[in-house]
């Protein structure tokens, strides 16, 4: 939304935002941001572990949450502030309150309404909790989990997507004990196989108890503790249950079956290439549409929206070969197609992977993975799938998601020099194709 205003306000439209909230988003305020900075926060635990192998001694460290949680908290109210300002110096106007769709072109706020030529929907998504499981009502979503105002000695963190993963990772990093439940075998659904399995294995290195083919049944509060019962018969005593399931768009009472705005199953508003939805002048971005739901994506949709309708350049954004983070400990990235949509795609591909313990590690000794993995068409040996867990993998990835995106081949890559000594140049020393199973 905010990026969608700033760009429409520089071409001269006159442009107000309506919100509900304060301004910034899932990301900003409960999302990207403060999880990140949880990550850093969290992480610490190890650089001072770390730190001996490389001769100092460091006092038994200990985390302060309350204080890493206020740290963060000031730092949001900062990004609020440049936000607000962002909108001013952009001629927006905030209207504050929750908006609904009068008709395609009017909003109604409180008891005004304001009437607009183009309306953008980028309302976002919340946190989805199943409604089968007894005693859900003690469970938390990523919304509280990052206000807690004590660190929980031990967590049940249900669910293995994006944001199961992080928080299991901030939570035992920064002192808790995890225990992970999942319902299929490994982590990250949808992501290559090879990560998910190295994943897995580095979260149960870092002593995340992480338990597959289990759904929770029955939770129930204890005195200040939780009883979680499993379907399959177990039973765990924690502080906290953390409920990662998935997300749903933010679409219900928006007026938009009022005014013929089509929404799919899932609730997510059907759009075009060019985000228009069912009703001309009615857009709508993001998470609410349920494409690829990520900031940068949502922030490109929403400026080609405006590039479209304010600079007469009809513009729409590409859904492939978008580069991807998980900020788990070790994160994650990736761009491309993971081998077996590759295999899907294309037939015959060449698949190079390395596994090896960073140099930095050797004098750590910590045991912690680092794998990159390399998806090339045999035919035209162009590189099409590029993944990493590891170390700055999201750091690394963003620069060859550039060479991707140039349709680089295997040679490219190979006449490419390495930067030594960097974990990133084992992405143009890989020479050996790993055995093909499909020959
Ligand atoms: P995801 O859809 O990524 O993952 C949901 C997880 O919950 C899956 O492991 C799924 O299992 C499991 N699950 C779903 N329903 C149940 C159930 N009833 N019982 C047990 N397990 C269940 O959702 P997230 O909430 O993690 O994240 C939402 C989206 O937000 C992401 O897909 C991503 O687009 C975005 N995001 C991006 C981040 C980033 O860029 N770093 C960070 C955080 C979020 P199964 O695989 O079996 O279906």
């Amino acid at each position: 939304g905010v990026a969608a205003s700033r760009r429409a306000g520089s071409y001269g439209a006159r442009v107000a935002i309506c919100e509900g909230d304060r301004v910034g988003g899932t990301c900003v305020l409960r999302g990207c941001v403060p999880k990140k900075l949880l990550v850093y926060g969290s992480h610490y635990r190890e650089d001072f572990e770390d730190a001996a192998g490389f001769g100092w001694d460091v006092a038994p460290a200990t985390l302060d949450w309350g204080r890493l949680v206020a740290a963060k908290n000031r730092e949001l109210d900062r990004l609020n502030g440049v936000y607000l300002r962002l909108l001013r110096d952009a001629g927006v106007t905030l209207i504050e309150g929750r908006g609904r769709l009068v008709d395609a072109h009017t909003v109604e706020v409180g008891a005004r309404r304001y009437t607009a030529r183009n309306i953008l929907i980028a309302t976002g998504g919340h946190a989805v909790l199943p409604t089968d499981v007894r005693g859900i009502e003690h469970a938390i979503t990523s919304n509280e989990a990052l206000d807690l105002p004590r660190l929980p000695r031990r967590l049940v963190v249900v669910g293995g997507g994006y944001i199961g993963v992080e928080f299991a990772s901030i939570f035992r990093a920064a002192g808790a004990e995890v225990t992970m439940l999942i319902r299929g075998d490994l982590v990250l659904r949808g992501f290559d196989d090879d990560v998910r399995a190295t994943l897995s294995s580095a979260l149960r290195r870092k002593g995340v108890d992480l338990r597959c083919d289990v759904e929770v049944a029955d939770i129930e509060r204890r005195g200040e503790a939780l009883s979680v019962m499993t379907r399959e018969g177990e039973t765990l005593e924690c502080d906290e249950v953390l409920f990662a399931t998935g997300r749903a768009p933010n679409t219900a009472n928006l007026g938009l079956e009022r005014v013929g705005v089509k929404t799919n199953a899932r609730g997510a508003i059907e759009v075009n290439a060019f985000s228009q939805s069912s009703v001309e002048g009615v857009y709508a971005v993001g998470d609410c549409t349920d494409r690829l739901n990520l900031t940068p994506v949502a922030i490109a949709e929403g400026r080609a929206v405006a590039e479209t309708l304010f600079n007469n350049r009809p513009t729409t954004v590409e859904h492939h070969g978008v580069p991807t983070a998980v900020f788990s400990q070790p994160p994650v990235s990736t761009v491309g197609l993971t081998e077996r949509e590759a295999r899907a795609q294309h037939g015959a591909v060449d698949v190079y992977v390395t596994s090896f313990r960073a140099m930095k590690h050797t004098l750590s000794g910590r045991d912690e993975p680092t794998m990159m993995k390399l998806v090339v068409e045999r035919a035209s040996q162009r590189v099409v799938g590029c993944h990493m867990v590891g170390a700055d993998a999201p750091e690394i990835i963003q620069g060859f998601a550039v060479a991707l995106k140039c349709g680089a081949t295997k040679a490219q890559f190979d006449a490419t020099v390495g930067i030594h000594p960097s974990a990133a140049e084992e992405f143009v020393t890989m020479r050996t194709p790993r055995p093909d199973p499909q020959g």
